[in-house]
């Protein structure tokens, strides 16, 4: 992949802005508030806030991790969040260039960021980000076919769709298994519903590395939140998601 310095700033910018609407997703779908028409303010002091309160990552440093307006301190996660972002974008820039496919997944990542912060910090992943990661990924579809990748409808509707609901009995098998063999409920709901967006994004032949890539950094998530977190439960989300990511870097542009 070229790589000039007027599109990797490009890249960087598109990081900035999706790592802020990220943080903003984050704060407001686990609270239910609107996402698109809210204007942002302070979430202590309500103070609407300027542009310059606005800039990601320099904003909270400028101003020492506090808001301007009445002094409260700023959580360390959103600018962290917000570099995470821009780092994801950068990935996917090196990888498809700001070519249609890299679109689609530029598109998906602060949704696909949101989940796995909100699946941190609450074990749940919302149906309507889970519903917006899946409906992006069904357009990228329709639009490929259309543009004339796949050669014909069966090559869509075999891989892909099929793979999406393959993914999603394996994930419900998985789920009614293993809670049976724990004894408590082990793969959420939400967990099973992302199944279906990770087949319909990777198609059926990437099925056995997804498992594979999954189950390693389960396994390494679930020790670190044994040994840090201290808490049994651990979210399954933010593992499906990275292995998610990281295929969809690998297996390089499926989609011309
Ligand atoms: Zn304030």
């Amino acid at each position: 992949m070229p790589m000039n310095l007027p599109e990797l700033a490009a890249a960087v910018f598109l990081g900035l802005v999706f790592g802020s609407f990220t943080t903003a997703l984050v704060y407001r779908v686990p609270r239910k508030q609107n996402w698109v028409l809210t204007r942002s303010s302070c979430t202590s002091c309500k103070s609407a806030l300027t542009p310059l309160d606005l800039v990601p990552v320099l904003s909270w440093l400028f101003s020492r991790g506090r808001c301007r307006h009445c002094g409260k301190g700023v959580s360390w996660i959103y600018p962290l969040i917000e570099l995470c972002v821009v780092g994801a974008c950068l990935l996917v820039y090196r990888q498809f260039g700001f070519s249609t496919e890299a679109a689609f997944i530029y598109a998906c990542l602060p949704f696909l960021a949101a989940l796995t912060v909100i699946d941190f910090q609450k074990m749940i992943l919302p149906n309507q980000l889970v519903f917006i990661c899946f409906a992006i990924g069904f357009v990228r579809l329709v639009y490929f076919s259309f543009s004339g990748y796949f050669l014909a409808a069966a090559d869509i509707v075999v891989p892909y769709i099929f793979g999406s609901v393959v993914f999603g009995f394996i994930a419900l098998a998985l789920r009614h298994s293993i809670s049976f063999a724990v004894g408590r409920e082990a793969l959420g709901r939400g967990d099973v519903k992302f199944f279906l967006v990770v087949g319909l994004w990777l198609g059926l032949s990437s099925l056995p590395l997804f498992f594979i890539i999954t189950g390693v950094v389960g396994v390494v998530m679930a020790v670190f939140w044994r040994m840090v977190v201290k808490k049994r439960q651990f979210p399954f989300g933010p593992a499906l998601i990275a292995a998610m990511f990281v295929l969809l870097l690998l297996q390089g542009p499926v989609l011309k």
